[in-house]
């Protein structure tokens, strides 16, 4: 299935009926356009696929399937991740592309959207080999990449050290060109950007405690006063301790504990969080910073039993992991996968707020059923840009090669988050649709204005 494109389509709908939007086009023009945005949006600009042909340290020659799609350029170069993983495929690809183009545009970042795919368990190949499959990915799409082309970052599976092995290259098969920014997310050293590791999981947390703390506060006599269902929940929230309960302790998960732990504004009590292995709960809020401690000293694991546990003075009990979900807390912080509310589990969830830090980590059904219960649900696009953000930031760096201190790329991280918000917020709160909507109304709105002015919509 297609994700994301009935609500591009109902996005667009709703901006085409909208007479004030576009006025000069005609009713014929304007049901063409539709068309022709709902056909723009729905499929790629480009879709590159190719076998990485690499030497295994054993000699076996192996052929990888790996991807590049590129969605959009409407914005600008082409933006986004690539993908080790071994259930990666050139649909995912393709959709994880267009999520890039419409977060770019929400957030107001000079970029298009792309993404990359590499079918593998990176668990399973040698440092050697996995220097040789990044080399191979330049390689074979030397001619697509660069700084106003396509400027990759890390995503699942990749981190700095793959992105710095890429630029490494990049830079050897252009010799005399600029190469610092055709990659993001490289080490500092390298020239990454200070905060970049950090930026999405802190950017995670600043848009929620933006929307329920300096929102509310602001805007707590006009948010009383009008019928919608996401203020009513979201004042029933405000000005009280809230329970929340992390979905994955990665590197997302794990700086947005720590952001919520440490919070002023807001008075949390993480009583639960979960990895790939267990869930640890306290009902009294658990010792985030231990357990940072913990897995930064345990190849990113949490603890799985009492002895770990006792050896950090953490109090917690183990529990079964999938159960997090269903736990009666004000706040589920989601940070691990994709489809993680579903069909199966929908009915089961008790919190009334919810913040997507992963990318896709509830399916259209469950966000209808969700949404209609008065859910507030905060979506990836919208929380989780900080990593793009700040990728840009770098990016800016690299071409420019002044770098700004780690304070100074934060401000300029919640400034830009704040200016989104000071956006999308008060239509939300002022119309019926959730907050997903409005986020998507606004992208395909820049992106249909844009390529109207750029005439492509005849
Ligand atoms: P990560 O690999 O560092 O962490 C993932 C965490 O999820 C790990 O703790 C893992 O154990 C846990 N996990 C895996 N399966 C689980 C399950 N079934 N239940 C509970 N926990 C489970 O990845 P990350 O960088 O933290 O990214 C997390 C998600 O956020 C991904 O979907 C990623 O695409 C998305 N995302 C990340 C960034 C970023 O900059 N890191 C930016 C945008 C989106």
């Amino acid at each position: 299935m297609q994700k994301q494109q009935h609500i591009i389509e109902e996005s667009l709908k709703a901006v085409m009926e909208d007479e004030s939007f576009l006025p000069n086009l005609q009713a014929q023009t304007r049901e063409q356009a539709y068309k022709s945005l709902c056909a723009l949006l729905s499929t790629p600009n480009h879709i590159h696929k190719s076998f990485l042909r690499v030497t295994l340290e054993n000699g076996t020659i192996v052929r990888i399937p790996a991807f590049r799609v590129q969605h959009s350029d409407t914005l600008g170069p082409y933006k986004g991740g690539i993908r080790f993983h071994e259930t990666v495929n050139e649909e995912e690809v393709s959709n994880l592309a267009k999520l890039m183009t419409l977060k770019n545009a929400l957030h107001e970042l000079p970029f298009g959207g792309g993404k990359g795919g590499v079918i593998i368990n990176p668990k399973e190949y040698s440092i050697k080999e996995l220097n040789l499959i990044c080399k191979k990915y330049v390689q074979y799409f030397n001619d697509i990449l660069g700084p106003d082309k396509d400027i990759p970052a890390p995503d699942v599976g990749t981190g700095e050290r793959e992105m710095d092995w890429m630029m490494g290259e990049y830079k050897n098969t252009h010799p005399g060109k600029i190469y610092r920014n055709s990659f993001t997310g490289k080490s500092i050293v390298n020239g990454g950007s200070l905060g970049r590791r950090e930026a999405t999981g802190k950017g995670v947390y600043f848009t929620f405690r933006y929307m329920m703390h300096n929102y509310l506060n602001e805007n707590e006599k006009a948010l009383k006063e009008t019928d919608n269902i996401f203020a009513k929940t979201a004042l029933e929230h405000a000005d009280r301790k809230l329970t929340m309960a992390v979905q994955g302790f990665g590197n997302l998960g794990s700086v947005a504990a720590l952001e919520a732990y440490q919070c002023s504004h807001l008075q949390n009590k993480i009583v639960a969080v979960s990895d790939h292995n267990v869930m640890l709960y306290h009902e009294d809020g658990l010792d985030i910073p231990g357990l940072v401690k913990f897995t930064k000293e345990h190849d990113g694991d949490l603890p799985t039993n009492q002895e770990e546990l006792d050896e950090y003075d953490i109090k917690a009990e183990v529990k079964e992991r999938d159960d997090l979900l269903a736990l009666d807390v004000d706040v589920l912080l989601l940070a691990a996968l994709e489809d993680q509310i579903h069909k199966e589990n929908m009915e089961d969830i008790q919190a009334k707020l919810i913040i997507e830090g992963a990318n896709g980590p509830i399916t259209e059904e469950a966000d209808r059923y969700l949404a209609d219960k008065g859910v507030l649900i905060v979506p990836d696009i919208l929380a989780n840009a900080g990593g793009v953000i700040v990728s840009y930031y770098e990016w800016v760096q690299g071409r420019d090669t002044q770098f700004m201190t780690e304070e100074e790329v934060y401000k300029r991280l919640f400034d830009k988050m704040r200016g989104t918000m000071d956006t999308i917020l008060p239509q939300f709160f002022g119309d019926p649709f959730p907050l997903r909507q409005n986020c998507y109304i606004h992208s395909v709105m820049k992106l249909s204005t844009i390529m109207y002015r750029q005439g492509k919509l005849y």
